[in-house]
């Protein structure tokens, strides 16, 4: 049997051995278990037998696979304690982050998929165009496209990882997840819910394995979703490019709130702090940099360094305990560290944070900077922890073209109380969703569909596109009544010819006769 991935270089969260991977509590330093890195050959296995099961699946029909959807809602309420309990466990998240974004999503996802699915599926008929397709029956159907292929970050274990495969299990097809190897024991978990909440067999399977396990998918499955960084969501493209099968990919970005002079500037630098801090700011959509009004600059930033100086951060204990978690991933404390260097040596003030906290398990205080520019890294890169940098701009039109400046456009938000002027600002932004006067809630506004433009991403998840992209589409043309011979087949007439020639110059010639007379 040959591993994947063979090396043990992995330090900390997901050290892998040759037939294991090693999951680390980030708050605490310490081991809480092991998952298998499995063989190519298993994830392949697994992917067959995912195969098999796919036709009994799609004939249970929409009906019976929302009743197991709503099974496993029941099932992960009555079970939050646990789930919760895991996730904060190997990624040392707050038990707040993983109740009110893990478990919220993903109870509210299963709901609205079981309920929302068949309409979004069902069959489309299609009106005629013109005499060319007159009086035949067009329809566009939704067929599951067979095994999906999930693969997923370690930053939301659940809404990146499993939040991905409800979408794809209801629209008939069989799922296999590889989670982040940082992350596995929160995937796990769903597999075992999803069991008891009824369903078949070898519907759904997660391969835990190192990076390699991802592309073992990519070379069997029929579709991939994958989240996580711009790099590795590039290599997954290339190699799905090779089979010719379709990806969905939510990647890196690097959010900005434009906050304009006319803000409710309190509710303004309340959600800067919310949206930049929770997750410990390692969310794909948190806010990233801001750009402010010069007007009112001043008082913006000393009102997010005060609340930010009031955050308590620590290992999680339960509700209530701390506001900010830890670090889930080592590498990402060098990017940390690198990016708040840069800005300090190229003249950024450090207003709070900055630096590693001492003592045991990966925290990294939260962190505002003022006095900023494109110049450092913090403000052009994506930074993916608790860093709020602030940038002072003149104008609207400043703001703008800033937010502008980057490789990157998933999110991204508007703060005026002048609604009308926010959202026309809100439409110049590049970016695959904007917020106004709001940031990161729409990814809970599962009727919209959320994707990421330029290099965050391709396609979208949540509503409709969110489901029909796991399915191929099949168009199908009947004609109930015909003559013998319609006028264009073989063999070919002159007669027949010129009635279609005069017939093409009366319907696409008008116009031009028109005009030039
Ligand atoms: P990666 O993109 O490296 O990993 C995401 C997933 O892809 C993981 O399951 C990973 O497995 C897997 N993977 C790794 N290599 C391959 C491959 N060649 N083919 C298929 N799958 C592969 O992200 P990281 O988790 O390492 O995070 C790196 C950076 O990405 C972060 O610092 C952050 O900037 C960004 N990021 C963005 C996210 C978003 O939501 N937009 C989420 C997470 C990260 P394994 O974990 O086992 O290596």
């Amino acid at each position: 049997m040959s591993t994947i991935e063979q090396t043990t270089e992995k330090p900390g969260n997901g050290a892998r051995a040759q037939d294991s991977i090693a999951v680390e509590n980030p708050a605490t330093g310490e081991i809480i278990g092991h998952v298998p890195n499995l063989s190519r050959e298993q994830i392949e296995d697994r992917v067959r037998r995912a195969r098999a099961a796919q036709p009994g699946w799609e004939a249970l029909g929409f009906k019976g696979r929302a009743r197991v959807m709503l099974a496993m809602r029941q099932w992960i309420v009555e079970n939050r304690e646990r789930v919760i309990e895991t996730l904060v466990s190997e990624s040392g998240k707050t038990y707040e982050d993983a109740l009110l974004q893990e478990v919220l999503y993903s109870v509210h996802s299963l709901g609205f998929w079981a309920k929302k699915a068949e309409r979004y599926l069902r069959d489309e008929r299609i009106r005629p165009q013109s005499w060319l397709d007159f009086g035949k029956k067009l329809v566009l159907r939704y067929r599951p496209v067979g095994v999906v292929g999930v693969i997923g970050p370690w930053n939301y274990p659940i809404v990146n990882n499993f939040g991905d495969c409800i979408p794809a299990l209801m629209a008939g097809n069989a799922v296999v997840l590889k989670p982040s190897s940082v992350t596995p024991f929160s995937s796990l978990l769903m597999a075992e819910g999803l069991k008891a909440s009824g369903l078949p067999d070898d519907v759904f399977h997660v391969a835990t394995g190192a990076g390699g396990a991802g592309g073992v998918l990519v070379d069997n499955c029929d579709m991939i979703m994958f989240t996580g960084s711009t790099e590795t969501g590039r290599k997954v493209a290339e190699q799905a490019a090779r089979r010719l099968i379709p990806v969905s990919l939510e990647l890196g970005g690097k959010d900005p709130m434009i906050v304009l002079e006319d803000a409710d500037l309190e509710r303004a630098a309340n959600a800067a702090v919310t949206y930049a801090f929770s997750n410990g700011g390692q969310t794909c959509i948190s806010i990233e940099r801001v750009y402010v009004h010069e007007k009112i600059y001043d008082e913006f930033v000393e009102k997010v360094t005060e609340k930010a100086r009031q955050l308590r951060q620590g290992k999680p204990d339960g509700a209530g305990s701390v506001d900010i978690g830890a670090i889930t991933f080592e590498d990402q404390m060098e990017v940390l560290e690198r990016h708040v260097a840069d800005a300090r040596e190229k003249g950024a003030r450090i207003l709070t944070g900055g630096k590693r906290r001492e003592g045991a398990g990966r925290f990294f205080e939260p962190t505002v900077l003022a006095d900023v520019d494109h110049s450092m890294l913090i403000m052009t890169e994506e930074t993916f922890g608790p860093t709020l940098p602030i940038m002072k701009v003149r104008d609207e039109a400043e703001a703008v073209r800033l937010a502008n400046d980057s490789p990157y456009g998933l999110d991204s938000s508007v703060w005026s109380r002048n609604v009308a002027r926010a959202e026309k600002v809100a439409r110049q932004v590049q970016a695959g969703a904007t917020c106004v006067n709001d940031a990161l809630v729409n990814y809970f506004a599962l009727g919209q569909p959320f994707g990421g433009v330029k290099e965050s991403g391709l396609g979208a998840r949540h509503g409709a596109k969110g489901i029909q992209k796991y399915c191929r589409t099949h168009s199908i043309l009947v004609t109930r009544f015909g003559p013998r011979r319609d006028p264009n087949y073989l063999p070919y007439r002159k007669s027949r010819t010129r009635l279609l020639e005069r017939l093409i110059a009366f319907q696409f010639g008008r116009g031009k006769a028109r005009r030039s007379a």
